[in-house]
């Protein structure tokens, strides 16, 4: 657990791992599974930067199946971006980002053991502790702040490909600058960001406003089944809901497009607390959690293997969607008694 920002020393050791690298070392990025914004645009970010100091042998990937979700696949430095069967097996530098724990990089853990170095930049207050360089700051509103950061000390010059990659990642991470971790310096970063030249108005209508219309239909199913239950969550509430693999299949639609279903369930007024419980294979479910500020959710989270931040955490359950929502008002239940 990771209280505040990395310390200077810290910071000294990943400037130092990558500037002992001669420019055609082999360098692998390494971003967390169903990649996010965040994850995807914090790693093709500081793998452009890296780019820029002369490179030549930057490879990015993810754990499973190669596909990048459709609102990213058009990133800046996607170029970068190999399955997981072609990730540099030897590299001299690991670098991983937005990763809260091993389990989140599936087969491509073991990486992190083969490289003499492996420097881990997140912002998961629950991030374990893994890595030999650890830039773990739970107070940075997404991994792209941590990037932009050692991107700096690297001497990099943001440009407007740069830019876009981690304007993408702070943009979805922090809810479109809206939630609590907005700070000053967000908004400082997403001046100078800005500054590059980069169109803001483009950008959000390309991530959150070009969805298929069977997404819109497939969603409106998915809320029209929601739950409230007002005594849940100490009296707090709860309001929930569930999507299945049958239901993605029905309305033809890729898994990402649920990701963002947590928005809407989370905006209701009568429940501090949020569940949206996705089906990622048979009898296996992706949990997202959020709270209003009530309840610590990456206590439960944590609980369950997964991990996050205090008010938005994750984790994977089993079984039927009931049981695994049945888990979640339990487990809610004993933190809040
Ligand atoms: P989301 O609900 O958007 O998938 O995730 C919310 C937060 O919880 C993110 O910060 C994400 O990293 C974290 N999270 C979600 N699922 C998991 C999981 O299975 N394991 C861990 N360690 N973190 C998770
Ligand atoms: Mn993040």
């Amino acid at each position: 657990m990771t209280l505040s920002g990395p310390i200077a020393e810290e910071w000294a050791a990943a400037v130092a791992a990558v500037r002992s690298l001669g420019t055609d070392d082999e360098i692998q990025l390494i971003c967390h599974v169903n990649p996010d914004g965040d994850a995807l645009g914090s790693m093709l970010g500081f793998g452009l930067g890296l780019a820029r100091l002369g490179f030549t042998r930057v490879r990015a990937t993810f754990p499973g199946e190669f596909a990048v979700p459709g609102p990213y696949s058009a990133l800046p430095g996607s170029a970068l971006l190999v399955p997981e069967a072609e990730a540099w097996t030897d590299p001299r530098l690991v670098a991983v980002f937005d990763v809260a724990s091993e389990s989140r990089l599936g087969g491509l853990a073991g990486r992190l053991t083969a490289a003499p170095v492996s420097v881990v930049l997140d912002h998961h207050a629950s991030n374990t502790g893994f890595g030999t360089v650890r830039l773990v700051d739970s107070a940075a509103a997404a991994t792209s702040v941590v990037a932009e950061q050692l991107l700096a000390r690297l001497g990099v010059e943001l440009d407007a490909e740069i830019a876009e990659c981690l304007y993408v990642a702070l943009a979805t991470d922090t809810g479109s600058f809206k939630f609590d971790m907005t700070t000053v310096a967000v908004h400082e970063l997403a001046a100078r960001l800005i500054a590059t030249g980069i169109r803001p108005g483009e950008i959000s209508r390309r991530i959150f406003d070009s969805r298929p219309f069977g997404a819109m239909k497939l969603t409106g199913e998915v809320i029209g089944r929601a739950v409230l239950e007002p005594g849940a969550a100490g009296g707090r509430g709860m309001v929930w809901t569930y999507a299945t693999l049958a239901d993605l299949e029905r309305h033809a639609q890729q898994p990402y497009v649920l990701d963002t279903l947590i928005d809407p369930v989370r905006a209701v007024a009568e429940a501090d607390v949020s569940v949206v419980v996705r089906e990622v294979a048979a009898g296996e479910w992706s949990v997202s959690l959020r709270s209003k500020g009530a309840v610590d959710v990456s206590g439960v989270a944590v609980s369950q293997g997964g991990g996050g931040h205090r008010l938005a955490a994750g984790f994977t359950g089993y079984g039927e969607a009931a049981q695994v929502v049945d888990t979640v008002r339990r487990l809610l239940d004993e933190y809040l008694n």
